[in-house]
């Protein structure tokens, strides 16, 4: 019998998770909501590196993992990969697209923090859409910049910065709102893909507004892998069945 564990926090995994039956695991890192009207079992928390990993899945008899993390939860995929070469267990992923810039697009890739900060060093009102990174350097904000960082943490914030506590999807009307609001004049991101946060890159589009885009982690090869949840789901149903 294929025993899954799905290894999730996106939407997508969840999506996959609600078209699991009792037999199979959801695991979650903890750091946002836990579903609990899912038919599989939820597990809560890191497994402890690679060798914790591999005695999750040789304790509990999984015979597939499934990489539904976050495009830049890079070292979950690295571990999923190690683990599952040393136990054995297919690993099958979730690989969501890039965003591709659009007409009017003025994007300007940067490989880690310090090239963000180098790349907005001349605008004053920066909106960090990038999770709780920006809020270890809250201190080093120059006084010529007030940021506002969205990310889901209930941070006070300072005098030269705003937090932003809020869950996606995010719609137009709302982006823009946030946008004249906070006199937005670049935008920081990660290239996340999918539907639920892209509002953010069309309001910068139509104000003709930068993008500062962090660049993608190399993830490992995977056995199989799938553009959404949807072609995830179909090809499990298939392996369950068969
Ligand atoms: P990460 O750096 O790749 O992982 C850090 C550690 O968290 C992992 O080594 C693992 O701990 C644990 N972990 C991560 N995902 C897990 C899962 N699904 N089940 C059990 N343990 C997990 O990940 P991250 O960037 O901190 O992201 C954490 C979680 O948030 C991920 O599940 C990801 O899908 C979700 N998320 C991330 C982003 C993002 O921008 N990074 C955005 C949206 C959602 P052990 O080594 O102890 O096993």
């Amino acid at each position: 019998m294929t025993r899954v564990l799905l290894l999730g926090g996106t939407g997508d995994a969840l999506a996959i998770a609600r078209g699991l039956s009792a037999a199979h695991v959801y695991s979650l890192a903890g750091l946002g909501r836990v579903p609990v009207d899912l038919a599989c079992s939820v597990r809560v928390g890191g497994f402890g590196g690679i060798d914790g990993l591999v005695g999750y899945l040789r304790a509990e008899a999984i015979t597939l993992v499934v990489d539904a993390t976050h495009p830049y939860a890079a070292q979950m995929s690295r571990h999923a990969h190690a683990a599952c070469a040393i136990a054995r267990v297919p690993l099958w992923a979730v690989r969501r697209p890039a965003w591709q810039p659009q007409p009017g697009d003025d994007w300007r890739e940067a490989a880690d923090w310090r090239e963000i900060v180098e790349r907005i060093a001349t605008f004053q009102r920066p909106l960090f859409t990038l999770g709780r990174e920006p809020l270890a350097h809250l201190d080093d904000i120059p006084s010529s910049q007030y940021w506002t960082v969205r990310c889901l943490d209930a941070h006070p914030g300072n005098e030269r910065a705003r937090i932003v506590d809020a869950r996606g999807p995010f719609d137009l009307a709302g982006e823009r709102v946030l946008f004249d609001d906070a006199r937005i004049d670049v935008v920081i991101s990660k290239n996340s893909g999918g539907r639920a946060t892209e509002a953010k890159l069309a309001v910068a589009r139509e104000r003709r507004l930068p993008v500062v885009m962090l660049a993608r982690p190399a993830l490992p090869d995977v056995e199989r892998s799938f553009v959404d949840a949807a072609s995830a789901l179909d090809a499990l149903r298939h392996c369950l069945e068969t």
